[in-house]
């Protein structure tokens, strides 16, 4: 067990910024939260906040911005003067991809960092990044054991049918099936059903993970059955810039017909398009409920709608439902989502509790169905965070 001064450090980085979480001592207690962005563009900056949300370290770098390595060094060595007696025991990484292989988290070394760079071509825009901290650990403090996280992980217990796309298998050999992501965020609900509903443990739930990026999971007894998103991130519900589920022939008519090359069409289908696309506005929900323009409007109904569509192929998938769960800043925090989603629900036999709606936010887990609701519905703040901590402090104790 880690001893009270001991720490976690989570890194989940991205193509442009890195963000950390430091846990401490054995209740894996948050002790600080930060973030290092505009990487390789513009004004590098760092930010710091302690348990509380108190700034506790801010810089911008002026002159040239800082590329992971560097940053991560600086990381390092603000650690070091900085953390008051704490000992960093051990650096859990979220990791987009693991393959068909990872199916749960995994002590990272020179071998396995081979393999995974051999995942690249799966997960392009956010592998190299993922694994980008991970050597510059490994090469300025060897001695820290890392652990890699990976958000397809929880879903490789899907059955083989949920995986499976209708192609040859000359293709399908080639991993190019369902893999499903948000796995980690699924995976931390999953851990709490049984603490909040402790009937639900052996149940079917659906989760939605509403964020920037989106998709939903149909979970049986806590593992994960089915999920919106497949080969990639793109897939499934409309998000903040993602497409999500779009028939196939639109790519063969956008190369075809409209001359569109490779970049163009996924700078269309993962930057361009989603709520931002639709609505022309904005990919922020917040703002996109502050409009008045009607095709704000119709990038929400549009979202709407298609998490209704999903949830009634995910229920199908579970041969019923109990559960329907919100989380992600969009779950988590939009009173007028979380409603019109229950009432388009109302046919599976969700009721909703507006009160407890209104009530709900994103500090704590609550309960919004109503006491008569067949199908119950949750508010479960997402914490992927604690679920790599939990990991990697697993993983680190058990060598
Ligand atoms: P990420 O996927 O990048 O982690 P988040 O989970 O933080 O993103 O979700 C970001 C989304 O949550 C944005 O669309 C944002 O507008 C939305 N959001 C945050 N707070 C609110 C709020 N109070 N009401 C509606 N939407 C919100």
């Amino acid at each position: 067990m880690p001893g009270p001064n001991d720490a976690v450090v989570v890194i989940n980085a991205g193509s442009s910024s890195i963000k950390f979480s430091l846990f401490r001592g054995a209740a894996l207690a948050p002790a600080l939260k930060g973030k290092v962005e505009n990487l390789y563009a513009g004004k590098t900056r760092f930010v710091a906040f302690d348990a509380s949300g108190m700034p506790v370290g801010e810089h911008t770098w002026n002159d040239a911005p800082l590329d992971h390595e560097q940053a991560m060094r600086f990381l390092i060595d603000h650690a070091a003067e900085h953390l008051q007696g704490m000992q960093v025991r051990a650096v859990g990484h979220r990791i987009v991809h693991g393959g068909a292989r990872y199916s749960g988290p995994q002590r990272l070394d020179d071998a396995v960092l081979d393999e995974l760079e051999q995942l690249i071509p799966l997960a392009p825009l956010h592998l190299p990044h993922n694994l980008a901290p991970v050597r510059a650990v490994m090469a300025l403090a060897p001695q820290v054991p890392q652990v890699g996280c990976f958000d397809t992980a929880f879903h490789t217990a899907q059955p083989a049918l949920a995986q499976a796309f209708a192609l040859p298998p000359s293709i399908t050999e080639r991993g190019i099936r369902r893999y499903g992501f948000h796995g980690l965020s699924y995976e931390y609900i999953a851990s709490r059903v049984p603490d909040f509903a402790p009937g639900l443990a052996g149940g079917r739930v659906v989760a939605a993970h509403l964020g920037n990026g989106a998709s939903m999971c149909a979970m049986h007894a806590g593992r994960s059955v089915a999920s919106t998103m497949g080969f990639t991130a793109v897939d499934g519900l409309p998000m903040g810039t993602r497409c999500g589920a779009l028939d196939p022939g639109v790519v063969l008519y956008l190369i075809d017909e409209l001359g569109m090359d490779v970049p163009a069409v996924q700078r269309l289908l993962y930057q361009e398009s989603g709520l931002l696309g639709v609505s022309g506005v904005s990919a922020d929900m917040r703002t996109l409920e502050a409009s008045d323009d009607p095709r704000a409007r119709l990038a929400i109904d549009l979202l709407v709608y298609r998490i209704g569509r999903e949830l009634g192929s995910l229920a199908a998938a579970l041969g019923g439902l109990d559960a329907l769960v919100f989380s992600g800043g969009i779950g988590e925090n939009s009173v007028a989502i979380r409603a019109a989603v229950c009432r388009d629900a109302a046919w599976l036999g969700v009721t909703l509790d507006e009160a407890a709606n209104a009530a709900a936010s994103s500090n704590q887990i609550s309960r919004i169905s109503s006491a008569a609701s067949k199908v119950e519905a949750w508010v479960v703040p997402a914490n992927e965070e604690l679920m790599i901590a939990r990991h990697t402090v697993t993983l680190v104790e058990e060598a």
